[in-house]
């Protein structure tokens, strides 16, 4: 509790030209109150913290009155919140609403304002909060990292050739939750031969075959909610081809170039150009099509960004991912992705499974 009490406190803190915010993302609810049904709001303003849910919640969220104020409403939640912001935010005249909100819906609730309360977008003021992790979040997120490397043990022990892709994406999922995560951050990707060339392939019925290079990117979500996020290339059953060995030698390189450059103060855009570079001396530049790395935590996906231009800037506490490839059409793919905390004088890599090309005995 004194962890939510103080992302409260930094929320209302970070309220910048608006009195008061209407929390309605569902992840950001989530991270200030550490609710996970499908319906409550958070409304922040200096005057009060109140929390709104309806009355199937009712005794879930008891507990939530030592950290604001709770309200159980029986319908939409959204629309009677709103006429009754002059009471769960008093005295406040402009209101933030979230980006996330349907834009039918922020019309609708702009109607429902009591008079001389003007709704208006304040976008990512939680989502910038979330950027920077506490101990208790980085954490939980090596928990979820954790796992992945007995995945990719296994896989690296087992047999891929002459098993299905989806046969694989079952196998990593299984062990995942037979150890206790409640769920995937995201739908395993396995993706074998040219299947590898299309960066979000969904594992499907291809064999893998001998001589195939295999792209695992896999994540676990913990209890807590945090998301890992890792991929490993692996080759199928023996050595790949020599043109595929030596791209992967080039991912790996200009995956450690990017790795290197993870640090506080460094721009997201520079973190990218470093890999980036590295790939284009090695001839690829054109086969390298997204950005280098994302943020992780609640989301999968969230910011800050480490991709061309990029101009959000790593600080220590920060979880990252460095995720670059080589997709050759109707050929391979691979990528090699790790996640990583940016600390005080670096980063710390959170998935410590070998980077070496590991090829399985069948
Ligand atoms: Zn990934
Ligand atoms: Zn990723």
């Amino acid at each position: 509790m004194p962890e939510r009490r103080d992302r409260l406190d930094r929320a209302i803190a970070a309220l910048d030209g608006i009195d008061a915010l209407l929390v309605t993302n569902l992840v950001n609810v989530r991270y200030l109150t550490g609710y996970t049904g499908t319906n409550g709001i958070v409304v922040l303003s200096r005057e009060r913290a109140v929390f709104v849910t309806d009355f199937r919640y009712a005794d879930g969220v008891e507990h939530l009155r030592t950290l604001l104020d709770v309200v159980i409403l029986e319908r939409d939640i959204a629309g009677m919140t709103v006429e009754a912001l002059g009471e769960y935010a008093p005295g406040c005249t402009r209101v933030g609403f979230e980006g996330a909100l349907p834009y039918a819906l922020a019309d609708r609730l702009r109607g429902l304002a009591p008079a001389g309360v003007e709704l208006v977008l304040a976008d990512d003021v939680i989502e910038r909060l979330r950027r920077v992790k506490s101990a208790t979040e980085i954490a939980a997120t090596r928990h979820a990292a954790d796992i992945l490397e007995v995945v990719y043990t296994d896989i690296a022990n087992g047999t891929l050739v002459g098993r299905t892709e989806a046969d694989v994406a079952w196998q990593i999922e299984r062990t995942i939750r037979e150890a206790g995560f409640p769920a995937l951050s995201f739908e395993s990707i396995v993706a074998a031969g040219a299947n590898g060339a299309r960066p979000h392939c969904e594992p499907g019925p291809t064999v893998i075959a001998r001589g195939d290079l295999v792209t695992v990117d896999i994540g676990a979500r913990g209890e807590s909610g945090y998301c890992s996020d890792c991929t490993r290339t692996f080759a199928a059953g023996g050595a790949p081809a020599p043109e595929a060995a030596a791209d992967y030698q080039l991912v790996l390189d200009a995956q450690l170039a990017g790795l290197g450059s993870v640090r506080p103060g460094a721009l997201g855009g520079a973190c990218d150009a470093t890999a980036r570079e590295v790939i284009a001396a090695g001839g690829c530049g054109e086969l390298f099509g997204h950005g280098l790395g994302h943020g992780t935590g609640l989301d999968i996906h969230e910011a800050p960004t480490l991709r061309k231009g990029s101009e959000d800037v790593l600080a220590p506490g920060m979880i990252v991912t460095v995720e670059p490839g080589i997709y050759r059409p109707g050929q391979w793919g691979i990528r090699i992705e790790d996640q990583v905390v940016v600390t005080e004088s670096g980063h710390e890599i959170l998935t410590g499974f070998t980077k070496d090309l590991v090829e399985t005995a069948g």
